[in-house]
């Protein structure tokens, strides 16, 4: 029937990560430090290292949430302008730097735009908020340098559709970087670990954000996220070469990379 378990079931999974970043988007920010004791923002550093981001790039931040990611980006790309400017290679830094932050929940693109403010880029040209889904984006084909999707690809219904999007979006020889949290294999620290994720991150949620119900569903999608090896194969499978990941923390996070070439 067209109307199957499986439809059912994608629905409702929609639904859930709806409803669940708009409990979640005011204390998002919090919820991050407090779960991870303040290394996501070390994580999200590694990732945009790993980028390399330059003046005049095109980027591209799905499920860019609150702006993480993408205020990392835009201060590389600020600090060498900067040293730019000084050493008087302003032939370099024509270009428009462009840094789209694509997320499916206005509430938290909302947030995003106010800590933009606070920080005083809330006017920079560079930034751009848009509402989009990863999995349908309105960006056209071989337009961005640069794709990051940080904590966002585990909470979609169809992974194959996101890499296959982020795969048309890049130019050939751009980059796409994914960190997320993944599969630790390692004795006792993973008895550790779960322990911590199952106990402790929705107490935690309840603690924090009043909010348990959606934080123990964050950690079960943790677990039904595939392994590294395997999503490494379904990112080759999309079309990306140099397929490689380095685990964090021993697997806790794992940033994914490919090329389109
Ligand atoms: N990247 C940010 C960070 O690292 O702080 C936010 C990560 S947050 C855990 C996950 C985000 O993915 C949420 O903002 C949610 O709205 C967004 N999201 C979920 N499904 C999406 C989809 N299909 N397309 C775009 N964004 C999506």
């Amino acid at each position: 029937t067209s109307f199957g378990f499986k439809e059912v079931r994608e629905e409702e999974k929609s639904r859930m990560v709806g409803n669940v970043f708009s409990n979640v988007a005011s204390n998002y920010d919090l919820m991050n430090d407090v779960m991870s004791a303040g290394l996501h923002r070390l994580w999200k550093d590694r990732l945009v290292s790993k980028l390399n981001p330059f003046p005049g790039m095109k980027h591209l931040d799905v499920a860019g949430g609150t702006g993480d990611v993408a205020f990392r980006i835009l201060d590389s790309v600020n600090s060498i302008r900067r040293r730019a400017m000084q050493d008087v290679l302003e032939d370099d830094i024509q270009e428009e730097t462009k840094i789209y932050v694509c997320d499916i929940n206005p509430n938290m693109l909302n947030v995003g735009k106010k800590r933009a403010l606070e920080r005083g880029i809330g006017e920079d040209k560079s930034l751009l908020w848009v509402e989009g889904d990863a999995e349908a984006l309105s960006f056209g084909d071989n337009t961005m340098d640069g794709y990051t999707i940080a904590f966002g690809i585990r909470n979609v219904t169809h992974i194959e559709k996101v890499l296959s999007e982020a795969y048309r979006v890049l130019k050939h020889g751009g980059r796409f970087l994914c960190l997320e949290l993944s599969h630790v294999d390692i004795p006792v620290f993973k008895e550790f670990y779960d322990f911590y994720s199952f106990s402790v991150i929705p107490a935690l949620g309840e603690l924090v954000a009043g909010d348990r119900k959606s934080y123990q569903y964050l950690v079960e999608s943790i677990r039904r996220f595939p392994p590294q090896e395997k999503f490494a194969s379904m990112i080759a499978d999309a079309g990306f070469q140099q397929v490689e990941y380095e685990n964090l923390v021993g697997g806790v996070v794992a940033i994914h990379s490919g090329l389109k070439v």
